[in-house]
């Protein structure tokens, strides 16, 4: 399948010398949820705006359902939708005036059923003819969602979407979100929460220090994750693992001096005692053991740490 966007060798050096972005290549598929998961400063924003057409690139191409975002920008914009990170909006203009001018922006006809049905879906209809700087901040959000979905974008950005807002607008944004997706839209937001990519997205992105780290189906990347590692130093190096203890969870280095042993930290049961007393009887002695994370912890571990 042809993906929506893809993003090749991108670069972004910020004027003061600063490289946000280094060779970033990406492909979102179709109508997939996408999270683009890193700490502040990873570069997800810096990202995210060169593909909306608001930061210019340093080198690479972006492709937005095959429109190049430079030389075919206004076919390639008129297909995304951003909820951007900071909020801005005319804030002396009405609801209603501000959503529907949003639509004229991207050349679209005016169609009042249209923009009605996104205010009513984000519980905004009430509010239509009230001035935006009269609203609270989670109606304020509303509103750039409205703006961003105003012109029937077949691609929403949404750049922290729940940062700082309260429970209500998140549970209404998750709901509206898995909507789109419904509908067909493909939507890729960022954020920093790991919860919040686990909840939900299809797929998983991890961003760190402008370089993407990994990018995995959802359920493939929860199940790695609660793994650990225990690795036996042998006294004697084994040509192969007896038959008898054979298992997917056991692994012999390449020089076969150690045997490596990836259990789910989380269960119950972690089978280590078992393995430990198997090896007694069939004579396997270690000289040393250490247990670690899988990689794929650390890194989710790095995350959360670099977070804080
Ligand atoms: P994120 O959205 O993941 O928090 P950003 O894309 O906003 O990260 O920022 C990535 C890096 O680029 C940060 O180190 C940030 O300070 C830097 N940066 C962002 N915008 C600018 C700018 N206009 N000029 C210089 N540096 C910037
Ligand atoms: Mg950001």
């Amino acid at each position: 399948m042809q993906s929506i966007i893809s993003v090749r060798q991108l670069t972004k050096q910020y004027a003061s010398g600063y490289r946000a972005l280094k060779d970033i290549d990406l492909d979102i598929r179709r109508g997939e949820i996408f999270a683009l998961l890193g700490p502040n400063g990873a570069g997800k924003s810096t990202l995210i705006n060169i593909i909306c057409g608001i930061v210019n690139p340093s080198s690479g191409t972006v492709l937005a359902d095959g429109h190049d975002i430079i030389a075919d920008y206004r076919a390639a914009r008129a297909k995304i939708g951003l909820v951007p990170q900071e909020l801005s909006t005319d804030a002396f203009e009405t609801v209603w005036a501000t959503v529907n001018f949003s639509r004229g922006i991207f050349g679209k006809p005016k169609d009042h059923a249209h923009v009605e049905k996104v205010l009513r879906a984000l519980s905004l209809w009430d509010k239509k003819d009230s001035k935006i700087f009269a609203l609270s901040g989670g109606m304020k959000r509303r509103v750039m969602i409205a703006k961003a979905l105003s012109h029937e974008p077949q691609i929403l950005f949404l750049d922290e979407p729940t940062a700082g807002v309260d429970v209500e607008l998140r549970r209404d944004m998750w709901e509206m979100v898995r909507g789109l997706r419904e509908s067909g839209v493909t939507i890729i937001l960022t954020t920093h929460y790991i919860e919040e990519a686990e909840e939900m997205a299809d797929r998983i992105g991890v961003i760190r220090k402008g370089e993407i780290i990994l990018v995995e189906e959802k359920h493939a990347l929860m199940a790695k994750l609660g793994k650990k590692q225990l690795r036996l130093q042998l006294r004697q190096p084994l040509a192969a693992i007896p038959a008898a203890l054979a298992s997917p969870q056991l692994e012999l280095s390449a020089d076969g001096s150690e045997l490596v042993y990836t259990f789910d930290a989380q269960a119950e049961q972690t089978g280590i005692a078992d393995l430990l007393r198997r090896l007694g009887e069939y004579g396997i002695d270690f000289t040393d053991l250490q247990s670690s994370q899988s990689s794929l912890e650390e890194i989710f571990v790095n995350l959360v740490h670099a977070d804080s």
